[in-house]
């Protein structure tokens, strides 16, 4: 794997400190909420709301306009007071790297001490796809996965999902959304946390990242991945129409409850049943289910065997990942031919099984590599720099 980085800036400018409430990520109705509650100022009449919404709403999401000015169907007076009172600025982009295989990563600090990163991954589904943190760290403790040596820091709110996709389409400058060949047309819900420990605000942000007058990304083109959270399964299914992915990763109770405690809770039974059940499901809307290959832990013919009985009739595509380590975890990826002689079983039994090539391992990009790698190469930069300035380092990163 190549180790070169071909870029590592962060050349957007940091937001000045602003008191103004921001705009951009929200949906329709906390816009309105928001001029609503600024009508007498604004001198917008209650029955123009609307109006003016759609309007903002437009500007904001079809054209990706970062300033006020650029709204040129609202009349000067208003941009100005919606300038005083609104920015449709994003958030500091604290890092941004990108990789020698055209990955791009994200570390985006939406609030103080509010860190998460997304990852824009090219030529996935004939495009690319940009891959989403739902949370701030996450409450599970799967073993094999980075973030989940991380305790939960909080929730993200609709906006700041909305926020890492405004500002992938930023970066990738594909404004407006009727631009042809646009490279970002997936969204997948697999960067940081557990989407569905935090279904209001994933729901709601679909509701705007799908709108037709806005992004326009269809619901099919949104994959929500979770370690299987079996009541929240269906609600979210119904909720936001997308399509759905399990990070299975064992298909025996003993084993997945040994590497994902969350099985212990919802074990295999449930989490198939409601996964039978996933409103929706056909041979053109196939679950996706995740297997990270673990040498010498989940990776025999014995263990695909059993994948494939657990998956009878259920309309499924397996997706084998090959373990991305880390620092400190005993887990080592499977070898070359484990993992095909893997694939080409659960091939032969009728189920599409790709094996995710590893995509941005030199940014620690790459799945369950998210975040803490990020702060070790933050602490390293910013080592190299207090040794450049002769200070001494501070380690809390
Ligand atoms: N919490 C959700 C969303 C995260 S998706 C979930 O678990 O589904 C991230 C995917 O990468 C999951 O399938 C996860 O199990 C997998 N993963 C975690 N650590 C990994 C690692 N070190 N190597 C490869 N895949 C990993
Ligand atoms: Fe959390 Fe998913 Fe990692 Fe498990 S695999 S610790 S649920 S992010």
């Amino acid at each position: 794997m190549a180790t070169q980085l071909l870029k590592t800036v962060s050349d957007t400018p940091a937001v000045p400190a602003d008191d103004r409430i921001r705009l951009a990520g929200l949906g329709r109705k906390e816009i309105a909420a928001h001029l609503t509650a600024l009508e007498d100022d604004l001198k917008i009449e209650p029955k123009k709301v609307r109006m003016r919404t759609k309007q903002i709403f437009h500007w904001i999401y079809n054209y990706g306009v970062t300033e006020w000015d650029a709204m040129t169907n609202i009349a000067k007076p208003l941009r100005e007071k919606l300038a005083q009172h609104f920015t449709l600025a994003r958030p500091e982009i604290v890092e941004r790297l990108i990789s020698t295989d055209g990955t791009r990563k994200y570390l985006i600090r939406m609030a103080p001490g509010i860190e998460v990163e997304s990852v824009f991954i090219p030529d996935v589904s004939k495009t690319g796809a940009l891959c989403v943190s739902s949370q701030v760290g996450c409450t599970l403790t799967c073993n094999f996965c980075h973030t989940g040596t991380q305790r939960l820091v909080r929730n993200l709110t609709s906006q700041e999902i909305v926020l890492q996709v405004l500002i992938a389409r930023d970066d990738l400058g594909e404004w407006p959304t009727t631009q042809e060949n646009r490279r970002l047309t997936n969204i997948v819900f697999m960067g940081m946390g557990e989407p569905l420990y935090n279904t209001d605000a994933v729901g709601d942000s679909l509701d705007t990242i799908c709108d037709g007058e806005g992004l326009g990304i269809g619901r099919r083109r949104i994959t929500v991945s979770t370690s299987g959270v079996v009541p929240e399964i269906g609600p979210m299914g119904e909720r936001t129409k997308a399509m759905l992915a399990i990070s299975l990763h064992a298909a025996n109770d003993d084993l997945r409850t040994q590497i994902m405690p969350i099985n212990k809770k919802y074990p295999l039974a449930e989490l198939m049943q409601a996964c039978r059940d996933y409103p929706g499901l056909n041979n053109s809307r196939r679950i996706t289910f995740e297997y990270v290959m673990l040498k010498g832990v989940n990776d025999s013919p014995k263990h695909a065997k059993q994948l494939i009985k657990l998956l009878r009739g259920i309309p499924a595509k397996v997706n084998l990942i090959p373990f991305n380590p880390w620092p400190g975890t005993d887990y080592v990826c499977s070898d070359w031919e484990t993992i095909e002689t893997f694939a080409d079983m659960v091939n032969a039994a009728g189920y599409a099984s790709p094996i995710r090539t590893p995509r941005g391992r030199d940014i620690f990009a790459a799945c369950g590599q998210l975040k803490s790698e990020s702060e070790k190469l933050r602490a390293s930069v910013k080592r190299k720099a207090a040794l450049a300035n002769g200070t001494p380092a501070d380690t809390d990163a």
